[in-house]
């Protein structure tokens, strides 16, 4: 299935392919701040619609992973990063993906236990 996802005012936009079988609420100092449910897939699954010189990107700690947001609204539809594996990965925040039925999607916390 094909997912649509955008940013609050649409000057991020974006597809990403796949089912959505859970979503992460991680609880390190920045997704506990934002409110993030994240969900991981294969970087190559998200198509990027819009100009990428809207994205803006945050590091912090190790600088492992690219926190994207807004450059105009704010909000933050997706992060970027490496796994362990060496595979580039997407973390969609789903909250950003206005067709999504998110009662419909099992969360977890960090730790992997249900919230
Ligand atoms: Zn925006």
């Amino acid at each position: 299935m094909i997912h649509e996802g955008s940013c609050h005012c649409g000057k991020i936009a974006f597809t990403v392919e796949g089912e959505i079988d859970g979503a992460t609420a991680c609880n390190c100092s920045i997704c506990s701040r934002k409110g993030s449910l994240l969900w991981f897939v294969p970087r190559e699954k998200m198509q990027l619609r819009t100009s990428p010189a809207d994205v803006a990107t945050y590091t912090f700690n190790k600088h492992r992973i690219q926190h994207h947001f807004c450059t105009t609204c704010g909000v933050h539809p997706f992060a970027e990063a490496v796994d362990a594996k060496g595979n580039r990965m997407a973390a969609i925040n789903i909250r950003c993906l206005p067709g999504v039925d998110l009662s419909s999607v099992p969360v977890k916390n960090f730790d992997g236990k249900s919230l």
